[in-house]
Order: structure tokens, then C-alpha cells, then sequence
């Protein structure tokens, strides 16, 4: 793997690459490979942001000049600029202009991407996980995997400082009834099969799980109690069941908004999974105002079922919405990036583009109402469908998704951040930027409580105290989604 790595990034880098920092004897990059040490910007966890707008993730209010003091990777203190100095061998940053916030906590995240075929997976954990941290993720869940030992492999490299990355909580394969979306995943026989696939990867390292379309009342049910036996969580993108049938199981998390319920799908039957035409029809017939939703919300709310938003991949589906940034479709390969923009231009022109485009800002009113009501609203991105989504810049997108959707800058950033980290059980060491937590850090150039758009513009990202400088990764990385 490593002589891989090394071949790649040599033609990455061209013929001649730019020379490399001398490796440090120690410290927390000591594990990486050159590559990845050449991305490290500051290798010492001991800084200053000085004199910088600061949204803490915490939802409240951003707070203007003032300056975060890092020691040994996690924050030691916050104060107002000019009152907290830098003590001797700490690194300054001048933060004038920039806005400081808490690296994302995104829960629906994947180490896969569709090809080009449509249908299929392949998976990327080595541009993926460099990719994510890079567009400001620091902690990450995946939900559902192609690949788990290739996942929770990656978690563990990251966790050992073996390479630069996320944390990740690697959530086993798929838990999927009679019918296989894509030829990688597994088919369980019954309930049994459930509860005892569940316990294998448990043990295999994943650390949470994910149920899928077509999987049984009595299926689901066994591979909760087993999760939670393990003292795992178990989030589900469900079709078969409905939302509030899950809720009534013990699930606690369900994925993509209220996108995918099932629930008011009339001519619904136990077990079975209706067309996601029926599905779309159903729910585009509610009003986001009303008291069939409102039931629902309800329910997850008393039930303590945390919502993910996944705008980002709905966005790829909807017509009249933009493509994603030159600079994320320069990170594919020529033909995923062909794929991705023939199928992004007929999605403008088809009547399915069209109700998606309708249902869009319905699915938002849901969530935001949801929130409203007191219910847990995590954020992921889910970078599947047909492409589009993806890494490093969709984190980002999601957030200004959010804002789109009515939450203010710091409503949205929690989303993405704090309420990830609890759902998670981290949130004592990550998800806001507080004195004792980790330095998981973003900077961004200029003011994105003003104009989210600004978050595009992330030069640096922290990890434990740790700056990456972002646009040495997104460099390296052009053109490998498709390659490894
Ligand atoms: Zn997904």
C-alpha cells in the first residue's frame, strides 16, 4: 500500500515534486507518509487565532474579536482580542477578517461513489478521507457501507495517526431485505440473520449500523436490540417501514429528512416497500404546515429519533438547481465527470426533476419545522445518486443548504456540528469550540454569517490543533474520484 501511495502521489505531484518539510522526529504527524506531511501547515498544536469572529457551534450568537489560545491540540482558552497574548512558542494567526468555527460533525457520510453505470459503487477511502477533512469535516459517520473492513480500516489508521483524516464511526454494510440496490450489498435471510450480522461486524470493529430499504418489521426490530446490546446506535433509510413504525421499534436516527417516509403512502402494505414515485406523490401532497406531518414529527419527538438532512443529494435531483462547483467535478475522473454532467443536464428537462424541484423547498419547510417543534436535526451529505455530491465541498453546501432553508448561520451550523457530536456521544471532546474540547477547527476567509457562500473559501483546517492546508489536498486529489 504504501509503495501505491507513494507511485500515486509521485504522479500526482508531476515529475518533479515540490520538495517535502523534513519529517519531524515526533509529534502527532510523526505516522504520516511525505504526502501527507506535505498538506500539514502547522504541525505543532499550540497556536493563536488572534482578533477572529467566532461562531462556536453552540447556536448562539457569532462573537466578534476575539482570540482562541490552542494548547497540546485542544482549546485552552477564549478571549477578547487583545487581552489574551500568545505564551512563548505558540504560532499566531492573525484572524482580521476570517470566522473560526467548529470542524463538522457530518452523520451521512460514505467512502463510495456511484460510477458512471449508475446502480454500482466503487470506494475511495484514501482520496475520501483526506477529501472530508479538507472541506471542514473532522468527525464523520458513515451511513452504510459497500466496503465495511475498508472503513473501519480507515478509522483505525486515523485513529492511530497513521494518516490524516476524519474520525470516523464506521457503520457496518447495509442491512437489506429481498431486493439489492447494488450487487454489493448483503441479503438478509430473517430476523436471526439480522441480529447475527449484527454481531459479526460489531465484533469486526463497525460502530454503528444502518438498515435499509426492504428489510422487515420483524428484521429491523432484531438488528436494533442487537445494536443496542453492543451499545451501538442504529439509523435506517427505510421504504418497507414506515417512520413511525421504526420509531415504535427503538430506532434512533432515520436518514434523508422526511423524504422517504413511507407513511402516507395510501395504498401502503405492511412490510412492503411502495414505488418512490408513490412515496413522492404522497408526500408532495402534504402541506409541511399541517396536522399529518405534525402527527409524525411528533412521534419521532416523543420516540427521541434524530433526523438526518441530506439536502445536499436532493439538491442533485431537483431541477433549476446549480451544478456542483467546477472545483469539486475537477476532483473526478473525465468519465464520472461526464457521467455527472449528462445526467445533471437531462434531470433540468424530466418531469421527475420537475416534482423534485417542487418538493425541495417542502422537504426544508419539513425539517425546519421539525426543529421547531424540539426535534434533533443532524446533517450528512450523502454522496450517492449520480454524482454531484461530493466530498470535501458538499459539507459545505449542506450548511448553506440549511441557511436556504430558513435556519440562521449559527442554527445551521450547530446542526452540522454540536447536535452530530452528541448524537454521537463525542460532544465532550468535539462539535463546538469550547475551553477543554479538541481543536477541531475551520477558518474561513471572510463572514459566513453574512453570506454562507464564504465558507467555500476554507483555507485552513484544524484537527486536534493540527492545520491542513486545504487547497494542497483538493490539488493533489484532482481527478482521482474514479481512481482510488
Ligand atoms: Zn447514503
Amino acid at each position: 500500500m504504501k509503495t501505491l501511495a507513494a507511485v500515486a502521489a509521485m504522479l500526482l505531484l508531476g515529475a518533479a515534486p515540490a520538495p517535502v518539510p523534513a519529517p519531524a522526529a515526533d509529534g502527532p504527524t510523526a505516522k504520516f507518509s511525505a504526502v501527507d506531511k506535505a498538506f500539514v501547515a502547522y504541525p505543532q498544536p499550540d497556536l493563536l487565532f488572534e482578533d477572529v469572529q467566532l461562531v462556536d457551534g453552540t447556536g448562539g450568537a457569532p462573537k466578534a474579536h476575539v482570540s482562541v489560545l490552542v494548547r497540546g491540540g485542544r482549546i485552552a482558552a477564549i478571549g477578547a482580542a487583545g487581552k489574551l497574548k500568545a505564551p512563548a512558542g505558540v504560532t499566531v494567526l492573525d484572524g482580521r477578517g476570517k470566522t473560526l468555527l467548529p470542524g463538522f460533525v457530518m452523520v451521512h457520510e460514505h467512502f463510495f461513489y456511484p460510477t458512471p453505470q449508475g446502480g454500482q459503487y466503487n470506494e475511495y477511502p484514501y482520496s475520501f478521507s483526506r477529501l472530508y477533512l479538507a472541506g471542514g469535516t473532522t468527525t464523520l459517520r458513515t451511513a452504510g457501507s459497500m466496503a465495511p473492513y475498508g472503513d473501519i480500516n480507515t478509522a483505525r489508521a486515523v485513529a492511530r495517526g497513521e494518516q490524516p483524516g476524519p474520525d470516523i464511526d464506521a457503520t457496518g454494510p447495509y442491512l437489506e431485505g429481498p431486493v439489492l440496490l447494488a450487487a454489493k450489498m448483503a441479503r438478509l435471510a430473517d430476523a436471526t440473520d439480522a441480529a447475527r450480522t449484527v454481531d459479526f461486524w460489531a465484533a469486526a470493529g463497525a460502530t454503528s449500523f444502518k438498515a435499509y430499504n426492504y428489510l422487515s418489521r420483524e428484521q429491523l426490530k432484531a438488528a436494533i436490540d442487537a445494536a443496542h446490546r453492543h451499545g451501538m446506535k442504529l439509523t435506517g433509510h427505510l421504504c418497507s417501514i414506515t417512520y413511525a413504525e421504526a420509531a415504535g421499534l427503538g430506532i434512533d436516527n432515520l436518514e434523508h429528512g422526511f423524504a422517504v417516509a413511507t407513511d402516507f403512502v395510501k395504498s401502503k402494505q405492511p412490510d412492503k416497500c411502495p414505488s418512490s414515485g408513490e412515496t413522492l406523490a404522497s408526500l408532495s401532497a402534504l402541506d409541511p404546515e399541517g396536522p399529518e406531518i405534525g402527527a409524525l414529527m411528533r412521534t419521532l419527538i416523543d420516540c427521541k429519533v434524530a433526523l438526518t438532512s441530506t439536502l445536499t443529494v436532493f439538491e442533485t435531483f431537483s431541477a433549476g438547481r446549480p451544478q456542483a462547483p467546477e472545483a469539486a467535478r475537477a476532483l473526478l475522473t473525465p468519465p464520472l465527470r461526464a457521467a455527472y454532467e449528462r445526467t445533471w443536464a437531462a434531470v433540468q428537462g424530466i418531469e421527475v426533476g420537475k416534482a423534485y424541484a417542487a418538493f425541495f423547498p417542502r422537504a426544508m419547510r419539513m425539517e425546519k419545522r421539525f426543529v421547531e417543534m424540539g426535534g434533533t436535526l443532524l446533517a450528512g451529505t450523502d454522496p450517492t445518486g449520480y454524482g454531484g455530491v461530493v466530498p470535501g465541498w458538499a459539507g459545505r453546501r449542506q450548511v448553506q443548504l440549511l441557511v436556504e432553508g430558513g435556519f440562521t448561520f449559527p442554527q445551521a451550523l450547530r446542526i452540522a456540528t454540536l447536535n452530530g457530536a452528541r448524537y454521537l456521544g463525542r460532544e465532550r471532546e468535539v462539535g463546538s469550540v469550547e475551553v477543554g474540547k479538541r481543536a477541531d477547527l475551520i477558518l474561513v476567509e471572510g463572514d459566513p454569517t453574512r453570506d454562507p457562500r464564504a465558507l467555500d473559501s476554507m483555507p485552513f483546517v484544524f484537527k486536534a490543533g493540527i492545520g491542513y492546508r486545504t487547497a494542497a489536498i483538493f490539488e493533489a486529489m484532482k481527478g482521482t474520484i474514479g481512481l482510488f
